[in-house]
């Protein structure tokens, strides 16, 4: 048996990083009764440091704002391109595209960050246990379409027990645990990416409103890139994303931290930062994780956050994702509660709109990857730079910065003929 917990709780969510602990607060704020588990301790590391400006509606949702101001998180004004020959691009500072409170945001340790949201669910109201792993979500399949109807939860000593729920909010990260069980994802085609990461101590930070600046470096070869994000606790989190098959296939090495120092040689712009730096954390490695669910609901159970998909950080945009889809979940776990129907509909009915949003984040991610040069569209196109903004800062979720897919489309296939043109010039 396991002490502690209830027989029956209206919502159980599993899983207490952000997107759990954003979905459970938000629930639990309606009177509901909410039981968060999670399998750790908090604090407990995570990657993931950058938060996006768009943040700050779930923030203000949550009662966290306060704790943000208070807090000793680097504020993140802009986030600023380097190209392949260490060139730096006119920064995108938030504020200038819209000056109000919103557009100053946060690079967050994410042990503190995760634990300070963790903390504030609890304190209002949500049942949250530390240390208790779901083994595994109970379904009654008796009906055709499987419905969750609750938990099995272990405790650290292996005690058992299971607990019914009426909806189940599965927050479980990257290994989704319904996901999994009933073989949803799907794998992102385009982006087959992989990154390694470490943190160095006395790295080069900017100064001013630069100094918690994301910047996002080219390789020399336009392969990859790097992220840099200064932190608090005196470190900057730096990590290379590029092809899988190129970090990991087509080199002689198949070691993490040679492979990691082999493209820290390739990358110009970030070089003179870690001159006399030196690293101060172990090398890290995250392989293949662009996905996402096939539907973010079935009946009795709905999908946030990385459980439901994930989307590469050029953009930094998982945690606004995680955040996001934790308030939508939470809206409609609560409207299914107050109408009695828990149904797949009605939990999920958040998703197309969110998927909508996604995409969006999502394009401009491919375009990145298929050499897409922000100053040269904003050149050509200076009305869309507010659309072009809005989406740096995750304000994701309107069909206005849609009028960006045309002129888009239209930049890619020039760039497709110009390219093969020059393949078909003979060379003098
Ligand atoms: C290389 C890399 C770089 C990134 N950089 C950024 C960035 O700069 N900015 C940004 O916004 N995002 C970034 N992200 C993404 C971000 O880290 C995630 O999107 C975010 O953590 C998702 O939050 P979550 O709550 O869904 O999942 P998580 O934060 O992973 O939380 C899931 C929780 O569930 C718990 N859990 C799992 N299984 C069980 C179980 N069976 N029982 C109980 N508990 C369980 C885990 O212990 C964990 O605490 C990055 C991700 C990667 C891989």
């Amino acid at each position: 048996m396991v002490s502690g917990l209830p027989a029956h709780s209206e919502v159980i969510v599993i899983g207490g990083g952000p997107a759990g602990a954003t979905a459970a607060t938000l629930v639990a704020q309606h009177g509901r009764s909410v039981t968060l588990l999670e399998r750790e301790r908090f604090p407990r590391f995570h990657v993931g440091e950058s938060l996006i400006p768009e943040t700050f509606w779930v923030l203000e949702r949550l009662g966290m704002l306060d704790r943000m101001r208070d807090s000793p998180f680097v504020e993140k004004h802009s986030v600023q391109f380097v190209n392949e020959k260490g060139i730096l691009s006119e920064p995108f500072y938030f504020h200038d595209h819209k000056p109000q409170e919103s557009s100053r945001t946060w690079q967050v340790v994410r042990s503190e960050f995760d634990e300070m949201m963790l903390r504030n669910a609890a304190a209002q109201g949500v049942d949250v246990h530390e240390g208790m792993r779901v083994r595994e979500v109970l379904f009654d399949e008796t009906s055709g379409t499987p419905r969750a109807t609750g938990v099995r939860v272990q405790d650290e000593s292996g005690g058992v027990c299971d607990i019914t729920a009426d909806v189940v909010v599965d927050a479980s990260g990257q290994g989704s645990m319904i996901m999994s069980r009933l073989g949803l994802r799907a794998w992102d085609p385009e982006l087959k990416k992989a990154a390694i990461w470490t943190y160095w101590k006395a790295a080069d930070r900017g100064t001013g409103r630069d100094e918690g600046a994301t910047i996002v470096m080219q390789l020399d070869d336009k392969q990859g890139w790097f992220w840099y994000i200064p932190l608090h606790d005196g470190t900057v989190s730096v990590g290379v994303v590029a092809g899988f098959d190129y970090l990991f296939k087509e080199r002689t090495t198949k070691d993490p931290e040679a492979i990691y120092f082999e493209e820290v040689a390739r990358c110009p712009g970030l070089q003179p930062k870690i001159a006399a730096a030196e690293v101060a954390a172990p090398i890290r490695v995250a392989k293949e994780y662009s996905y996402r669910s096939s539907t973010v609901s079935g009946d009795g159970w709905v999908l946030v956050g990385d459980a439901f998909g994930f989307l590469d950080p050029l953009y930094s945009s998982g945690l606004l994702l995680a955040l996001k889809s934790g308030q939508l979940a939470a809206d409609a776990v609560t409207a299914a509660l107050a109408a009695g129907d828990t149904s797949a509909a009605k939990l999920g009915a958040w998703g197309p709109e969110y998927i909508r949003g996604l995409e969006r984040m999502r394009r401009l991610v491919c375009e990145f990857y298929e050499g897409f040069n922000f100053g040269k569209f904003v050149q050509r196109h200076p009305h869309l730079k507010g659309h072009v903004t809005d989406l740096l800062i995750g304000d994701l979720f309107n069909d206005r910065v849609d009028e960006i897919v045309e002129p888009l489309n239209a930049m890619r296939r020039e760039e497709r003929s110009r390219l093969a043109g020059a393949a078909a010039t003979p060379r003098g």
